[in-house]
């Protein structure tokens, strides 16, 4: 176990956990299946003080000076990459970020060894993000600094649920009592399953609507409803989150072709009639505009709240960036 140099002695080892009890008992964010209510209310509230920072001219704080955080993406990013490098910047750590496109992981380095070159350099925080369910965790354990999970395969991502979560709680006033419908591929989405865990501890109705082959296999046991139409499943809909069809992710064929399945689960301004009228449109992006989500609907300054998603995206990773952080800097979490 290594320390980190410090210039006090009281600085703490990086690999403290915060003890439980704390609002944020946990040393890594690697998912939203383990979190309470009180932790995911936690991390929004903070994210809260960071909406209003980010929108004023001055956006940099130096709470985390002299801190290194890494980002290391081995699958493609926009929003996530360059939401977490910015969350970093404004709280004034050291951030570097590496795809693997520039890493040895091309010479045919192994994760658990680039784990131990990445660990030498004493990060303070690694972001990641993989193609594989389960590969962050295993980094994690290999790790003495905080990480979080940036996404990995169609298993977890934790901050893409936590800012979906903060975009309802400040338009529809609460997680509570929100009939919360997620479309489109499910089966092979990350965000839905971080989204139905974390909204089924808030109290939210969950209902996935999908054709059966886009409906992941163990849906049984997530204690969601189901529906395989946009008419049924639409009803009575406060949010609606639609989903990008994965298909890097599929081996073999799950629809008939593009053009029928935007027919029957893209989603139109007919199809959304079935919702309620102030129904909130989400999407996590990229979006495919005419497959699962049609124009006009994306658009629709009313009711989309997809660049709000993104917003709250920059706030929701400073408030984790920071409540995992506490410790190093003689901090409650
Ligand atoms: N950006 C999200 C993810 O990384 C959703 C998507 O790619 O469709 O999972």
């Amino acid at each position: 176990m290594s320390t980190h140099p410090t210039e006090t002695d009281s600085y703490p080892r990086a690999d403290v956990t915060p003890p439980s009890g704390s609002l944020f008992p946990h040393k890594h964010l690697l998912g939203t299946w383990n979190l309470d209510p009180v932790s995911i209310k936690h991390i929004l509230d903070t994210a809260e003080e960071y909406v209003e920072q980010n929108r004023r001219a001055q956006k940099s704080t130096p709470k985390c000076a002299g801190l290194t955080q890494i980002n290391l993406f081995f699958e493609n990013s926009t929003r996530t990459l360059m939401s977490f490098e910015i969350a970093g910047k404004r709280l004034g750590m050291d951030t570097i970020s590496m795809s693997t496109g520039t890493s040895s992981i091309k010479k045919g380095e192994t994760l658990l060894d680039t784990a131990a070159t990445l660990n030498a350099m004493h990060p303070d925080v690694l972001v990641m993000r993989h193609a594989d369910s389960g590969a962050v965790k295993l980094l994690s354990e290999k790790m003495d600094c905080a990480v979080i999970n940036a996404g990995d395969g169609r298993a977890e991502h934790p901050t893409q649920a936590l800012l979906d979560a903060l975009t309802i709680r400040r338009r529809k006033g609460a997680l509570h009592g929100q009939t919360v419908v997620i479309s489109g591929d499910v089966a092979h989405s990350r965000v839905a399953r971080s989204n139905i865990y974390l909204l089924s501890a808030m109290g939210a109705r969950v209902r996935l609507v999908a054709p059966p082959t886009l409906l992941p296999k163990d849906v049984d046991r997530l204690g969601v409803e189901v529906a395989t139409r946009m008419d049924e499943g639409l009803k009575g809909a406060d949010v609606v989150m639609m989903l990008r069809l994965q298909q890097e992710r599929m081996q073999g064929a799950f629809l008939p072709s593009l053009r029928e399945y935007f027919r029957f689960w893209g989603l139109t301004a007919e199809k959304l009639a079935y919702a309620k009228d102030d129904v909130l449109v989400m999407h996590p992006g990229p979006m495919n505009r005419g497959v699962e989500i049609a124009s006009d609907v994306a658009d629709d300054i009313d009711r989309s709240a997809i660049e709000e998603q993104v917003e709250m995206g920059v706030a929701v990773r400073m408030a984790c960036l920071d409540i995992l952080t506490r410790n190093l800097r003689g901090e409650a979490a």
